[in-house]
């Protein structure tokens, strides 16, 4: 190893992740070009671009001294030396898991390929990517792992994206892009079910929304109740403008609340009832919403939302 532009150890010398062997390459998916030689050995990146970094012993030398500078890479993992890194229980049930069909679909994230593994009838979710320059895997299972965090999951979604050929990026984070929805549904899996059904019947408490939601999933939803509170609702919205003592706060807070009651209704089963009631508010509202298209320059609402929201509860429940 030479220079001070490099930190790198031969590889098997230094933290387990290292083992396998790391190549980055100009990412040829962005790059629309595939790059021949490929780099070999480990290189860094310095500042978006590639420079030189010291070979492991032993690996293949290519040309490994040229600076590329390309700003978008991707990593190379070495499939025989993945294999030999993983304990050899791990990768006899990783094995059998590809082999089964139990590995979904892979998705990428974050820069490294995720999928849902079916393991003796419990599902887990199992990442694998590259992070600080070493191959890693990530699985909300508690089973025995590597000291890269390689389950039998991770090394079977691992196993699965080579074979798809996945490109990985020469930097992931498991948890960078992940969308709000994979992050609930890995607390959910991580849950135990007493605690979560504490925390669901907690919610549906304080959100009559997701409460009807939660009893219109379990058939519970009573839809008369459903329909007599809404008309209820409809009543009260309407008289909001009757008499002297109304202001533009209250009509703006009526169109959030037909909005809101609108929802809870079509949580519940379709049906001409709902229909007709939508239909009702639709026309409510196109008497109120006057008020505040005069009231423009202080109105906080605006009133086509309440209309686009209730013209498409229409169309929801006319699609059903
Ligand atoms: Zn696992």
């Amino acid at each position: 190893m030479t220079g001070s532009s490099t930190r790198w150890m031969p590889a098997r010398a230094r933290e387990p992740g290292l083992r396998v062997i790391v190549d980055i390459v100009p990412n040829p998916v962005a790059m629309g070009t595939v790059p021949v030689p490929l780099l070999a050995g480990r290189v860094r990146l310095t500042n978006g671009s590639l420079t030189s970094g010291a070979c492991c012993p032993g690996h293949r030398r290519l040309d490994h001294r040229r600076p590329v500078g390309f700003p978008i890479m991707a990593a190379l993992i070495d499939v025989p030396a993945f294999r030999d890194s993983i304990p050899s229980g791990i990768i006899a049930v990783a094995d059998r898991l590809t082999a089964t069909g139990a590995v979904g679909d892979l998705t990428s994230v974050g820069g490294g390929a995720q999928a849902e593994v079916t393991d003796d009838g419990a599902l887990y979710l199992a990442w694998v990517g590259v992070v600080d320059r070493a191959f890693t895997g990530e699985c909300d299972c508690d089973g025995p792992s590597d000291d890269d965090g390689f389950c039998a999951h991770a090394v079977a979604v691992a196993l699965t994206s080579f074979d798809a050929d996945v490109r990985f990026a020469a930097e992931a984070d498991p948890y960078a892009e992940e969308p709000d929805h994979a992050v609930y549904q890995r607390a959910v899996r991580m849950l135990d079910p007493a605690r979560l059904a504490a925390l669901v019947v907690e919610h549906a408490e304080r959100d009559r929304l997701f409460a009807a939601r939660l009893l219109s999933a379990a058939g519970l939803l009573e839809h008369r109740s459903a329909v007599e509170v809404y008309e209820a609702v409809l009543q009260e919205v309407e008289a909001v403008t009757t008499g002297s003592r109304w202001e533009i706060a209250d009509v703006e807070d009526a169109g959030r609340r037909l909005i809101a009651e609108t929802e809870i209704l079509c949580a519940g089963p379709a049906g001409t009832e709902a229909l007709e009631l939508v239909e009702e508010a639709i026309e409510i509202w196109d008497g109120l919403a006057g008020h505040l298209v005069d009231a423009y320059d202080v109105r906080r609402l605006d009133p086509e939302d309440v209309s686009d929201a209730l013209a498409e509860a229409r169309r929801d429940l006319l699609d059903r």
